[in-house]
């Protein structure tokens, strides 16, 4: 049995989760259940990254307490999750006091080795970001901030700082030793471009108290909090039990996929590998950053308030609709338009059309023609299905391990497709009239057990759905690939449920 160690970036809690943030985790839920069906241990992290003065200040204009406020906020987050299904293993928040621990161990770690110092420094700093900026910087973004364009306060103060620039040529080595460790490789060639283009400076890691106060204190010196990214980040080994259970670092570290949006993709994979490396441990094995939703030409966002709540739609089409869309619209890593249109296509057509449509009339059939008896001591492998089943079960794995799910899913649905022609080929209608009924029972037989097996494949993209469908097929089916093969000695006793998709009118 492998482990897998898989987590989503912690988000920040300054306000409410997006269809954004649910994109993020849905993808890591199949992911994880894929890698569980497969026979793997997963851990699955996931959480909330809950300090800085934009908090504070959500927080203070929310008229709230922050402690309160971050609760709060967290909750929303840990409730989304449940109605979306993810799976994950554990949720860290970053005000949980093992990871602040962590945090203050690795500072001292750091320390102890030579990487942090303290210097006078001056920059533009931009607080909704939590970044500074370089004169160069703020001047080509013509005086504002160059990742919000907002306005910039010139901050001069003393700091501590990690010495990023140390590692650099290592860094470079690493990335190209290692092609796969940035994904897709759009992604992996920006990392490289930026790093040919910018010599890495130092990172500052501290903030002084007098202007940010919401943090982890700054284990050398009280009068700083760390910075909210360096402490953020932590949360993949803290998440773990860095500093307090160090065999379960042994046993899941390093992560073999990080997953996020492109936004942040600088941060894990410049900074991250950096600090983990300088912490004498190998990097994340896979920094996958996935594209954005869009609306229209614009990405979903607070600041320009095109923002989807994820429990609004659940609310209409049902978690499983809401889940297949996303991930099977757009390849991972590509950007996707989101919209009402979009999605009601592929209900109808993927999820009413073929695969509803699939379970319902067959179970119809099973419960007409044999109130729902149905079983076979020779079900053979219809050679209709013969080459679809055969292509499925070995490209379905390689697909799901590259995190092609998209992909995946077509490679499923024309499997549904090669079953439905199978019923409009062999007119089950016909055999019933001409009183053929051991052939039709064994017919029968095959379309379920095709289902049952459909059932597995899809389990990760729509476990809830899987799961009807067993109920209906009345078996008790545990998911895990063992279970994938045709058996030839099959029985079900069938109890039809409502359509699983209902087709949405358009008027
Ligand atoms: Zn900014």
């Amino acid at each position: 049995m492998g482990k897998f160690y898989l987590t989503t970036p912690i988000y920040y809690v300054n306000a409410s989760p997006h269809i954004g943030h649910a994109y993020t985790n849905i993808i890591s839920d199949c992911l994880g259940r894929f890698k569980r069906i497969k026979g793997d241990e997963v851990f699955f992290l996931t959480g909330t990254d809950e300090h800085g003065e934009k908090i504070k200040k959500a927080a203070l204009a929310d008229n709230t307490d922050v402690l309160d406020f971050v609760n709060n906020v967290s909750d929303n987050f840990k409730n989304l999750w449940e109605k979306l299904n993810i799976s994950y293993d554990c949720f860290i928040r970053t005000t949980d006091s093992a990871h602040k621990e962590a945090v203050k161990q690795v500072i001292i770690k750091l320390n102890e080795n030579g990487d942090i110092y303290k210097a006078k420094y001056s920059a533009f700093y931009c607080m909704p970001c939590e970044s500074f900026w370089t004169d160069t910087q703020t001047k080509d973004a013509n005086g504002k901030c160059p990742l919000c364009s907002r306005e910039v306060e010139k901050v001069e103060e003393e700091n501590y700082f990690f010495k990023l620039s140390k590692y650099e040529d290592w860094l470079k080595q690493y990335l190209k030793d290692n092609p796969d460790c940035v994904r897709p490789k759009t992604r992996y060639n920006e990392v490289n471009g930026f790093l040919d283009n910018n010599k890495l400076a130092d990172l500052c890691i501290s903030r002084p108290k007098a202007r940010v106060s919401w943090g982890v204190e700054f284990p050398l010196d009280c009068e700083y909090v760390v910075y909210v990214w360096f402490d953020a980040l932590l949360n993949y080994l803290s998440g773990i039990g860095f500093g307090v259970d160090q065999e379960k670092v042994d046993k899941w570290w390093p992560a073999d996929v990080h997953l996020m949006a492109k936004d942040i993709l600088r941060h894990h994979a410049i900074f991250w590998p950096i600090m983990v490396h300088a912490l004498g441990l190998a990097p994340g094995k896979i920094v996958f950053a996935h594209g954005w939703w869009k609306i229209g030409d614009e990405k979903i966002s607070k600041s320009l308030g095109n923002i989807v709540n994820p429990l609004d739609v659940i609310k209409e089409i049902g978690v499983d609709a809401l889940r297949y869309f996303l991930l099977r619209e757009i390849p991972l890593g590509a950007d996707g338009n989101y919209s009402s249109e979009a999605i009601i296509t592929r209900i109808n057509s993927d999820l009413a059309n073929d695969v509803g449509n699939l379970v319902y009339r067959t179970l119809n059939m099973a419960e007409k023609y044999f109130q729902g008896d149905v079983s076979c001591d020779d079900c053979l492998l219809p050679v209709e299905f013969k080459q679809s089943l055969q292509a499925l079960s070995v490209r379905y794995i390689n697909l799901m391990d590259d995190l092609s799910f998209s992909k995946a899913l077509e490679l499923i649905f024309s499997f549904i497709g090669v079953m439905n022609k199978y019923i409009e080929d062999t007119k089950p209608w016909a055999l019933h009239k001409e009183n053929n009924l051991s052939r039709l029972k064994v017919f029968l037989c095959e379309l379920l057990e095709g289902i049952r097996i459909v059932s597995l494949y899809l389990y990760p993209f729509m476990p809830q759905t899987s799961e009807a469908i067993n109920k209906q097929l009345g078996i008790d089916l545990i998911f895990s690939l063992d279970n994938i093969q045709w058996r030839a000695k099959a029985g079900f006793s069938t109890k039809k449920g409502k359509p699983l998709f209902p087709r949405i009118d358009v008027s």
